[in-house]
């Protein structure tokens, strides 16, 4: 796929930001607002990419779970032109005709949070699109907890990620502005003193002092 052409798709990336929060897809890429890099962003991505290596070097990834695919494919492209959505998946195996994605994911959690989980569907809605299979399901693995989540998809679950697919195009195209709304999350979130001017102020300026503190003693 050219770099024109990829301009034109909604990546995987924008489907998983617009699930965790509808204002990060707005401030991201709307607002060209973004997130400075932390060495805790580059460690987890360097222990990925090894996680990654060391995988499709053994081939066995799916030797744990007793998996023995027909055929199984790494880090391939996928797009999908009738939705306009485009990524490169982990992993892709084939059962006989039946296709399978596995996402790995560098993180202790034990659950599949809505944004993997419908990221992960984007993928399979994608790579359908792209081999012309039917994928049956996908398989998250958490590379620090060592969980795997597992799920079929749904008729349901295709129907949602669509929707999903259509609210950011929606966004994008200035049709409206997403509600900053105060949730769990906000709170550790770097974009929260964007969506809550000021709310964040007190508790930051805090934390300053308590590290002028430490730095005496
Ligand atoms: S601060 Fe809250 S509302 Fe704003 S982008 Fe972050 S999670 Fe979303």
């Amino acid at each position: 796929m050219s770099g024109s052409e990829e301009q034109l798709y909604i990546t995987s990336t924008q489907i998983r930001d617009y699930l965790f929060c509808p204002n990060i897809l707005y401030n991201k890429y709307v607002m060209n607002i973004k997130e400075p890099v932390t060495m805790m962003m580059i460690n987890g991505k360097e222990r990925f990419e090894e996680f990654r290596r060391k995988g499709r070097r053994r081939l066995t990834l799916l030797g744990e779970r007793r998996i023995k695919p027909d055929k199984i494919l790494y880090a391939e492209e996928v797009y999908s032109r009738e939705l306009d959505v485009y990524g490169v998946i982990d992993i892709i195996y084939w059962i006989g005709k039946k296709a399978y994605i596995v996402e790995i994911k560098d993180s202790d959690l034990n659950k599949a949070p809505p944004d993997h989980l419908y990221q992960a569907v984007a993928y399979a809605l994608m790579a359908e699109e792209t081999f012309n299979t039917l994928v049956f399901g996908v398989k998250i693995y958490y590379s620090i907890s060592g969980r795997w989540v597992e799920k079929r998809i749904t008729r349901e679950m295709r129907r949602y990620t669509k929707e999903i697919i259509r609210e950011i195009k929606r966004i994008f195209r200035g049709e409206y502005i997403p509600e900053p709304r105060l949730i769990g999350k906000c709170r550790s979130c770097w974009y929260r003193n964007i969506c809550f001017p000021g709310r964040y102020g007190v508790k930051q300026r805090e934390e300053k002092g308590r590290h002028k503190v430490l730095k005496k003693t």
